[in-house]
């Protein structure tokens, strides 16, 4: 750039910060930028995040949780039979043919959950594998028994725990529920949890743990504390499947759980 247009480039941005500091003194203002990324406090897992420290949760004040989301208060609609549901069995045969989002169509087995009625603990994932879809049963495949070694090594039985999932359907290539499919499906979850009143929850992986919690910050952010889930303490961890995949997340999963186990243990006396 010529000397003479970089002179004139100067004088003008001397006179602009003149001005700002008349109007302003000496704090200089910036404009925000704005995002146009939906999830902005979604940051990427990062593989070698610091695990959270091991430390007994602060106990949720009941005074200070809302009350229990009941799926009979969904906003829209007119009320629907399987509202009313006294247990898990009416519940299931209710809506057990439920064809209310393309999925339905696709499924060959309707999976509700499984586990004890009267579970403390309730383990949610996002949605059917292809072994669930074929038994009609939540974590059965390769993920299912990994599910299995991760609850045993913190002294829970797979028939001690219920667990369910986001989605009762399969969705196609075991891609991401839908946020239509979501809406529809996740009040019969809503359900389940008024049903078996669990004293703890535990999420499995990013997008069950979003779901329920309806935020959208990332699983790094999310394991790091423990959330309330209505009244209910709710713990992140990473999904099974994303342990078969990358072995690295194995660590911080049994830290997780362990936190869980200590809080449980001081919580129910066991
Ligand atoms: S995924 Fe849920 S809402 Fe969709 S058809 Fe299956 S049970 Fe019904």
């Amino acid at each position: 750039m010529p000397e003479s247009e970089l002179e004139a480039v100067l004088t003008q941005a001397r006179r602009f910060l003149e001005q700002q500091k008349r109007m302003y003194g000496s704090t200089m203002y910036l404009q925000q930028t704005l995002s146009d990324d939906p999830h902005p406090a979604a940051a990427p897992v990062r593989t070698a995040a610091p695990a959270p420290s091991v430390k007994t949760p602060t106990p949720v004040p009941a005074a200070a949780a809302p009350a229990p989301r009941r799926a009979a208060e969904r906003p829209s609609g007119p009320k629907e039979p399987w509202q009313d549901a006294s247990d898990l069995k009416q519940l299931n045969a209710k809506i057990c043919n439920c064809l209310k989002c393309s999925l339905g169509k696709m499924r060959t087995k309707f999976v509700f959950g499984v586990g004890n009625p009267n579970a403390d603990l309730m383990v949610i994932g996002e949605a059917p594998g292809a072994d669930e879809d074929a038994q009609g049963e939540p974590f059965v495949g390769r993920a299912g028994q990994l599910l299995n070694k991760i609850l045993e090594a913190v002294r829970f039985k797979r028939e001690e725990v219920y667990i369910a999932n986001i989605l009762k359907c399969r969705p196609p290539e075991n891609r991401k529920p839908h946020p239509d499919e979501v809406e529809q499906c996740e009040p019969y979850l809503w359900k389940q949890i008024e049903l078996v009143k669990p004293k703890f929850i535990l999420c499995l992986g990013l997008t069950a743990a979003q779901t329920l919690l309806k935020t959208d910050e990332s699983l790094t952010s999310l394991r790091a504390s423990v959330h309330n889930y209505h009244g209910v303490p709710t713990y992140v961890t990473y999904h099974p499947a994303a342990l078969l995949r990358n072995p690295n997340w194995k660590r911080p999963t049994w830290e997780d759980v362990q936190r869980l186990r200590k809080a449980y243990d001081a919580a129910l006396n066991t």
